[in-house]
């Protein structure tokens, strides 16, 4: 059935988009004010730069 094979190929897309953004989680981001790419993640929506110690909201995994 064509409608069968659709959605396989449907359903494949979604994981590697998810994958992509599960690698971007990892590792530290750029800081919007300093530059550096020291910024943690505190919690969801949360960010610290360690270098210039500022704290800013994001999303939740990116910002
Ligand atoms: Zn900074």
């Amino acid at each position: 059935m064509p409608t069968k094979r659709f959605n396989a190929r449907y359903g494949r897309k979604p994981k590697t988009k998810f994958a992509k953004v599960e690698k971007q989680h990892r590792g530290k981001k750029k800081c919007p004010y300093c530059n550096k790419v020291n910024v943690k993640r505190l919690a969801a929506g949360i960010w610290e730069c360690g270098k210039c110690d500022v704290k800013f909201a994001g999303k939740a995994y990116t910002f």
